[in-house]
């Protein structure tokens, strides 16, 4: 590593930089001013501290001084990164936090100018890499929700816990369209929907960073951009898209969560159109920068610097990939090891005139400016002696609430749910009745799930089913399939709970995601008993079900989390009402993937789109029942740069109360370049007492009915064509038409 000057107390006694009233862009002037190359491209490296050498170990409750040595002085990295399950050896919240005030203190006061760090973790669904701290659902359960007041509220829950560690960063929301079930991150995606993406990532954005309570952290919205449709739906393989897709479909919740104030982007491991996007000056510069006015910090994903030379094959040597990655608009280099040496590779790349200092300097400008507007040189530590009590089981009544909304039911046959005071007998079985890492998914200790060995706590829907037994209900719990069909004979009902297994990135592609063939025997010899079968599919993807798709009862649970057993008890036992809606379309086989219901118009007959989904985006059942009318707008001609105020009219029909997802869609009739059938433009969930009536208001601002126009081959700029439009609201085929002018 480059030499980097020994820390100096007189370095920076008295200086702007460290007066805190002083405006950000001067304390960050000065601080730049007073650095050498060295320490500059040291804020550029962000390193892992597991993998250094293989010397970082925790032990005794300290980190070995050799590895901070090598990570913070050696490389004076600028930031520090937890990627999934890292390091292992640190579980109690206390732990974490003891851990970050030492990386902390080391790099402060060994520092010439005692810069402190960012520590960056994937904090996706709670504080996931902590035992004892409460995880969500996953976000594709919260794309189920349609709810973003809720994952407002869980990522504010996580923002506490997360600092309440020491950790300033966290790498997400993700922010991607999951358009492909084979993708092995498919379930960190929101939805299929660009505006349910959106809009939840951008509610994510502001409750992660929210710091009305003291502390402050960073998200980083990832990864921008185009990551989720790889060609053959295996991780990070290209992605090609055309102009007017990347424009219209891929650009827009990225958009909406970095406009929503993220002060970091993470950006896209893949290459999209043959560019890869870590080298890409299109997307990090002229669309991030340029259009969105991004001023914040992009970070590379895993080794992607380093990748450019040695898995695309586009930089003969590290210091020309540093440059192709930097010049393009990377400002830190995630840098799991030190192995490629960030630090002397980018020296060499600046020596060699292939960086420009000013381009370093405006790098590591973007870098201290999120470490001030973190408030980190005022407040590096964090009280270790508070960090269980404020991680250990933090907000299970919510993780519950969001787990028993992120729930879709999708049959409800002769209304056999919610299980009534008939049911004297329930026969529980399956893989997932009773399997806590299952119901936790990738990303959860570990990551690629919960690691063999480790137990974490939490309720499994078998634990779930029996702690809220209505009285007279006993539970006959059977792992053996042969035998929970046997004891069907003499029972009411059976929930089975099927799915599939933890898993994340690559290793967690699946060419063929469906329900196991052993798990569709199982339905099946329940269902030859007669009696009512309910499936609880507790998966991180719609999986085509087979022979398991026609049960009387059908709940898609995703990955619920800690508190998803009592959640679904909630549901089954009817104390809560079934209010999920699916936020992507179910295939009835995967060779139709992609399937997304706004595919554009064919001519193949059938349904306009060729869209035969076995439950459509949308779909979802509740205990009660609704009737959704036709929007009224507030004016029947807009201007192209206004916002037409909804009012749909809503009726609980039933005989209980819940709440109703009311989503609204627009359609152009008649179109220049092809539009789908339909396509999300507002929701809202309203909550209707049984009977009720009432109306649903939604704001839909007329940009989102632009569409790259024009017969194009590059660069596209949507935009909305005047005419006429309709607006429809739930499943409606009809709607209420206006016009652009
Ligand atoms: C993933 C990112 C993650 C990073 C750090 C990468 O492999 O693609 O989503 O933030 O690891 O764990």
């Amino acid at each position: 590593a480059a030499p980097v000057p020994a820390a100096d107390s007189q370095a920076s006694a008295g200086a702007r930089y460290l007066d805190p009233r002083a405006p950000i862009p001067e304390r960050v002037a000065d601080l730049v001013h007073r650095m050498t190359l060295p320490e500059k491209i040291g804020q550029m490296d962000q390193l892992a501290l597991v993998t250094v050498q293989g010397t970082c170990n925790w032990s005794g409750g300290a980190l070995n001084d050799a590895c901070l040595h090598d990570v913070l002085v050696d490389h004076a990295a600028g930031s520090i990164l937890s990627g999934g399950g890292m390091p292992p050896q640190v579980n109690s919240p206390k732990d974490w936090a003891d851990l970050t005030n030492q990386v902390q203190n080391y790099a402060i006061t060994n520092s010439r100018l005692h810069i402190p760090i960012l520590y960056g973790i994937d904090a996706v669904h709670g504080h996931n890499n902590v035992l004892g701290a409460t995880m969500f659902p996953q976000q594709i359960g919260m794309g189920a929700t349609w709810d973003p007041a809720l994952e407002g509220e869980v990522e504010q829950s996580t923002q506490r816990a997360v600092a309440a560690t020491g950790i300033n960063w966290v790498f997400g929301p993700v922010a991607e369209v999951a358009r492909d079930q084979r993708w092995g991150r498919y379930y960190e995606a929101f939805s299929e929907d660009p505006v349910l993406t959106g809009t939840l990532a951008a509610g994510a954005v502001t409750a992660l960073q929210d710091g009305t309570s003291g502390t402050r952290l960073a998200a980083s919205v990832k990864h921008f951009a185009g990551y989720s449709q790889p060609l053959n739906g295996h991780d990070r393989v290209p992605a090609d898209y055309s102009a007017r897709y990347l424009q219209d479909t891929v650009l827009p919740a990225y958009r909406q969560a970095v406009q929503a104030g993220a002060l970091s982007v993470m950006a896209d491991s893949g290459a999209v159109n043959g560019i890869p996007v870590t080298s890409s000056h299109y997307l990090l510069t002229d669309v991030l920068r340029g259009q969105y006015h991004f001023d914040g910090v992009v970070v590379s994903d895993w080794s992607d610097v380093r990748n450019l030379q040695t898995s695309y094959h586009i930089a003969a040597d590290y210091p020309s990939a540093i440059a192709e990655a930097v010049n393009a608009g990377v400002d830190m280099a995630m840098e799991p090891t030190n192995a490629a040496d960030f630090s002397t590779s980018a020296l060499t790349a600046v020596q060699r005139g292939l960086i420009s200092q000013q381009r370093i300097d405006q790098a590591v400008s973007r870098i201290l400016t999120m470490k001030f507007r973190l408030g980190l040189f005022e407040h590096p530590y964090v009280d270790a002696s508070r960090a269980d009590a404020i991680v250990d089981n933090a907000d299970l009544p919510l993780a519950r609430k969001a787990a028993a909304e992120s729930a879709v039911l999708l049959r409800n046959q002769n209304k056999v749910l919610p299980l009534g005071s008939t049911t004297h007998k329930l026969v529980v079985t399956g893989p997932n009745a009773d399997n806590m890492a299952n119901q936790l998914g990738g990303w959860s200790i570990g990551w690629q799930g919960v690691p063999a060995g480790t137990s974490v706590p939490g309720t499994t829907v078998l634990a779930g089913l029996r702690a809220g037994a209505p009285a007279g209900t006993s539970i006959d719990y059977q792992s053996d399939p042969a035998a929970a069909a046997n004891d069907l004979r003499t029972a009411d009902a059976a929930v089975v709970v099927v799915g599939n297994t933890p898993g994340a990135e690559g290793p967690n592609d699946q060419p063929n995601p469906s329900l196991a063939p052993d798990q569709q025997a199982e339905v099946a010899a329940l269902q030859a008993t007669g009696k009512p079968v309910i499936v609880v599919v507790i998966a991180d993807r719609p999986l085509v079900l087979g022979s398991a798709a026609n049960t009387a009862g059908l709940l898609m649970a995703w990955l619920p989390g800690t508190e998803g057993g009592n959640a679904v008890a909630d549901l089954l036992y009817g104390k809560a009402d079934p209010s999920g809606r699916l936020p992507v379309s179910w295939p009835k086989a995967i060779g139709n993937e992609p399937e997304f219901y706004t595919q554009l118009p064919g001519t193949n007959g059938g349904t306009d789109s060729g869209y035969s989904p076995l439950f459509a985006f949308g779909a979802g059942l509740s205990y009660t029942d609704y009737s959704i009318g036709t929007p009224a707008l507030d004016r029947d001609t807009v201007k192209p740069d206004a916002t037409i105020k909804v009012s749909v009219p809503v009726t609980n029909t039933g005989s209980t109360a819940g709440d109703l997802v009311v989503p609204v869609y627009a359609a152009e009739p008649v179109s220049q370049v092809l539009t789908p059938p339909k396509w999300l433009v507002g929701f809202t969930r309203v909550h209707l007492a049984a009977g009720a009536t009432g109306t649903a208001s939604v704001s839909v601002p007329v940009s989102l009915l632009a569409h790259t126009q024009g017969d194009i081959n590059g660069d596209g700029h949507p935009s909305v064509t005047p005419g006429s439009y309709t607006l429809l609201a739930g499943d409606a085929t009809t709607g209420t038409a206006f016009t652009v002018k």
